[in-house]
C-alpha cells in the first residue's frame, strides 16, 4: 500500500539553498528532491544504486500501456511533434499542445493521474493533424500505423482515424479507472489490464472461477497479466520475460543482474534472485517467495522496489501496475519508527477495538525512514510519502511487512509550501498556524509512520473472511483503518512517553490539519460536479465527516463563518479523540467480518459526496491562492565515470535536468516496447 500526501500546510525552517521548486503547469507544480547523504555512500554502493536506477528507469514503458491501449503511439507522435515541428512555436495552439503533453507525461497516459479524467485539449483537431503531418515522414512515425506498409499518407490517414475520438471526444474512454456503484467497471473504464469488450461479470466469474477456496497460502491471482479474449473463452497474457512486456522485463533484469555483484549482503542477492525468477516466469507463487525475501531483509543499508506492486489503476483492484524506487535508510530518523515497532504488541493490545480482530501475537513489522534515489513507473513523477509492503494478505499474515516513509519527499514537499499563503487563508486564527508551525512537521512524520508501520499490520481477520469481501470499497476502508490507526494513538501518552512528540499539545496540530483536509481543503482536487473516487481521498472524507456528525451534538467540532468564510473550530480534543476511536472500531469490525454493506454504507454515505456550495467557496479562495494542488518530482541524474578499462570508479549526482528533457531522455533510452502491443 502506498499513501499520498496529507494536506498542503506551511511550517520547517531551511537552511541549505537546494533548489526545490521547478516549474508549474495546469494544476501541477514540479518539485526536485535532494538525494541528502549520498554522496557520502561507498563506491560499492553508489554503484549498486546506479544500475537499481537503470531498472527502476526500465519500466516506463509498462506502466504507459498499462494506463491505456494508445499511450504508448500516442507519446511518440506527441514527442515527434515537440522535438520536430518547425511551424509556429508560439502560437496558442502549439502552447496548448505543449501543456497537454507536459500534463500527458505526468500521469503516464491520457487521463488524470488523480481524478482519472481524460484530459480535453484545447489546441484545435486541425492544428493537430497539419502538425502530425508535418513530422510524420521526416520523424519515421510510419509503425505507429497498421496502414504503414501502403504509403505515408494512407499510414497517417488510418493512425488519425484511429485516435482522433480517443484525444477529442470526452466521450470516448472518459475516464480511466470508473468506480461508480452501479456501472459495469470494466466496461467504462480505460485502463488496458482487460481486453476489449470484456465485461466487469465475465472477469469477475473468471476469477472467481481460479479462487482456490481452501488455500490458505493464496497467490494474489490476475496481479500481473492482462485478461484477454482468446479464441477459447478468456485467457491472460501473463507480463514476464518472454511475455506480454518482455522486452521492458528482459531490460529489468539485465540491470538487476548487473547491481548484484555490489549488494549490501547475501540475502539482498538472494532478493534479486528470486525477483529475477519471477520475472522469468511469471510465477506468483515466485512472486510470494520474493515477497517473503525481501520483507525480512532490513539489515542493508539500499534496499528497492521494483515490479507489479499496487492494484489502484484496475477497477476490480486485482491487476497491478509496475513501479520502482530506489532508497537508502536515514539512520537519524529511523530511530523513531524503532521506538514504534519496538511497541507493536503494546498498541495492538490497546487498541480500541474488539478483542477478537487483534493480532495476539503481531510479527515482524519492520520500519524505516528513507532517503529518496529514484522513482519509477507508477512512483513517478507523482509519488508516495510512505509504503507498506507486500500486499498479499497471507504472506503479511504469516510474515509481517515492510514499511517505510520516504524523508527527503516529506522534505521537500514541506520546503515547497512554505509561504505559500494557504494556512493563512484555511486556517482559523494565528493560535492554531502557531501550534501547526510549531508541532506540524513532528506530527505529520508521525502520522506517516502510525499509519504504515503499525495501521496496516494491526488487527485480524475472523477465520473464513475472504479478504477480497469488501471489493471496490477495500481499499478505501484499509487506508481508512491505517489513517484511524495512526490519528488515535497521536494523542497518547504513549507517544510522550517513547520521545516520538515533545508534549501533550503536539497531537492538536495533525488533528486539525486532518479534519481541515477531510471537510473542506481536499476538495481542491475536486472538479465543481464531480464527488470523491480516488481511494484515500474517499477514506479521509469518510473519516472526518464521520467524527463531525458523530461530535454534533456536543459540538466537537463544527465549521463556523467568520467574514462569510468557512473554517473548522475544534472545540474538543479529547473527545475528537475519543470518536476517532470509536470508528477505528467499527472499520476494523466491517474489515474483520468481511462486512460488505457497512462498508458501502461507510464510504457512500460519508466519503464520497461533496457538499456543492462549500466546494464552491473552498475551490474559489483556493483559486485566489495561485497554488498547483498536485505536485511531482523530477529525478536527479546519475552518470557513472569510468576509467580507461571502463571500470565505475564513481557515480555523480546532478540536479539540473528539465522536466521535459527528462521526459524525453527517458523516452529515448528506455524505450522498450513496440508501438503496437
Ligand atoms: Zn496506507
Amino acid at each position: 500500500m502506498t499513501i499520498a500526501t496529507a494536506t498542503i500546510t506551511a511550517s520547517a525552517q531551511s537552511s541549505n539553498d537546494f533548489k526545490y521548486t521547478e516549474e508549474t503547469f495546469a494544476d501541477i507544480q514540479m518539485l526536485r528532491y535532494q538525494v541528502t547523504g549520498f554522496d557520502q555512500l561507498s563506491l560499492r554502493q553508489k554503484i549498486y544504486i546506479y544500475y537499481l536506477s537503470e531498472a527502476a528507469l526500465h519500466g516506463r514503458d509498462i506502466l504507459f500501456d498499462q494506463n491505456g491501449r494508445y499511450n504508448l503511439r500516442l507519446r511518440r507522435a506527441f514527442e515527434a511533434i515537440y522535438t520536430g515541428y518547425q511551424g509556429d512555436r508560439s502560437s496558442s495552439d502549439f502552447r496548448a499542445f505543449t501543456e497537454y503533453l507536459k500534463r500527458f507525461w505526468f500521469s503516464s497516459g491520457l487521463h488524470h493521474h488523480y481524478g482519472s479524467e481524460k484530459f480535453q485539449p484545447t489546441f484545435s483537431q486541425s492544428w493537430f493533424e497539419e502538425a502530425l503531418r508535418s513530422v510524420w515522414t521526416r520523424e519515421k512515425l510510419q509503425s505507429l500505423s497498421a496502414e504503414s506498409q501502403r504509403s505515408d499518407e494512407a499510414g497517417l490517414q488510418a493512425f488519425l482515424k484511429e485516435v482522433k475520438p480517443i484525444l477529442f471526444d470526452p466521450t470516448v474512454m472518459p475516464m480511466r479507472v470508473n468506480q461508480k456503484d452501479g456501472e459495469d467497471l470494466i466496461l467504462t473504464s480505460a485502463e488496458n489490464y482487460y481486453g476489449e469488450g470484456i465485461t466487469q461479470a465475465e472477469a469477475e466469474e473468471f476469477y472467481a472461477r481460479r479462487k482456490a477456496p481452501n488455500d490458505p497460502q493464496p497467490v494474489m491471482t490476475g496481479l500481473n497479466s492482462r485478461l484477454v479474449r482468446g479464441e477459447d473463452g478468456l485467457r491472460e497474457e501473463v507480463w514476464r520475460e518472454h511475455g506480454l512486456y518482455g522486452q521492458a522485463i528482459s531490460k529489468i533484469i539485465d540491470c538487476l543482474l548487473k547491481a548484484r555483484p555490489y549488494a549490501d549482503n547475501a540475502q539482498q542477492q538472494a532478493v534479486i534472485d528470486k525477483l529475477v525468477e519471477y520475472y522469468r516466469t511469471g510465477d506468483l507463487r515466485t512472486f510470494d517467495e520474493y515477497s517473503i525475501l525481501w520483507l525480512k531483509e532490513t539489515q542493508g543499508l539500499v534496499d528497492f522496489v521494483n515490479g507489479f506492486t499496487e492494484t489502484y489503476g484496475d477497477p476490480l483492484g486485482l491487476k497491478a501496475s509496475w513501479e520502482s524506487i530506489v532508497n537508502f535508510k536515514d539512520l537519524e530518523a529511523t530511530r523513531r519508527t524503532e521506538a514504534l515497532s519496538a511497541n507493536a504488541q503494546w498498541f495492538e493490545d490497546h487498541s480500541p477495538v474488539d478483542p477478537r480482530f487483534r493480532k495476539p501475537q503481531v510479527r515482524g513489522i519492520s520500519a524505516k525512514v528513507i532517503t529518496a534515489a529514484i522513482l519509477g513507473g507508477d512512483l513517478y513523477p507523482s509519488t508516495a510519502i510512505g509504503i507498506n509492503l507486500p500486499n498479499s494478505d497471507w504472506v503479511r499474515r504469516e510474515h509481517g511487512s515492510k514499511s517505510v516513509t520516504i524523508a527527503n519527499l516529506t522534505s521537500a514537499y514541506s520546503h515547497a509550501s512554505r509561504g505559500s499563503g494557504f494556512d493563512t487563508e484555511f486556517v482559523i486564527d494565528e493560535a492554531t498556524r502557531a501550534m501547526i508551525r510549531k508541532y506540524g512537521d513532528v506530527t505529520d512524520d508521525l502520522h506517516t509512520d502510525l499509519h504504515e508501520c503499525l495501521g496496516h499490520a494491526s488487527g485480524q481477520l475472523l477465520p473464513g473472511t475472504d479478504p477480497d469481501t469488501l471489493g471496490v470499497y477495500g481499499s478505501t476502508i484499509e487506508e481508512g483503518r491505517a489513517d484511524l490507526f495512526g490519528l488515535y494513538y497521536m494523542g497518547d501518552p504513549k507517544m510522550i512517553e517513547l520521545g516520538l512528540v515533545p508534549d501533550g499539545e503536539a497531537y492538536k496540530a495533525q488533528y486539525y490539519t486532518y479534519m481541515m483536509n477531510g471537510l473542506m481543503t481536499q476538495l481542491v482536487r475536486i472538479k465543481p460536479g464531480n464527488t470523491i473516487e480516488e481511494a484515500h481521498m474517499r477514506n479521509r472524507s469518510f473519516i472526518a465527516h464521520w467524527v463531525y456528525e458523530k461530535g454534533r451534538g456536543e459540538k466537537v467540532v463544527e465549521l463556523v463563518k467568520k467574514n462569510g468564510k468557512t473554517f473548522v473550530k475544534i472545540n474538543d480534543y479529547a473527545a475528537l479523540r475519543r470518536l476517532f476511536g470509536q470508528l477505528l472500531g467499527e472499520v476494523q469490525r466491517i474489515k474483520s467480518e468481511g462486512d460488505f454493506p457497512a462498508a458501502r454504507a461507510l464510504v457512500e454515505n460519508y466519503g464520497v459526496k461533496v457538499d456543492a456550495t462549500l466546494h464552491e467557496e473552498v475551490l474559489e479562495r483556493y483559486a485566489r491562492l495561485n497554488l498547483a494542488p498536485y505536485k511531482g518530482f523530477i529525478n536527479p541524474v546519475y552518470t557513472p565515470v569510468r576509467d580507461n578499462q571502463g571500470t565505475i570508479i564513481d557515480v555523480r549526482i546532478s540536479y539540473d535536468e528539465a522536466y521535459d528533457a527528462q521526459m524525453l531522455r527517458y523516452s529515448r533510452d528506455y524505450n522498450d516496447l513496440p508501438d503496437m502491443n
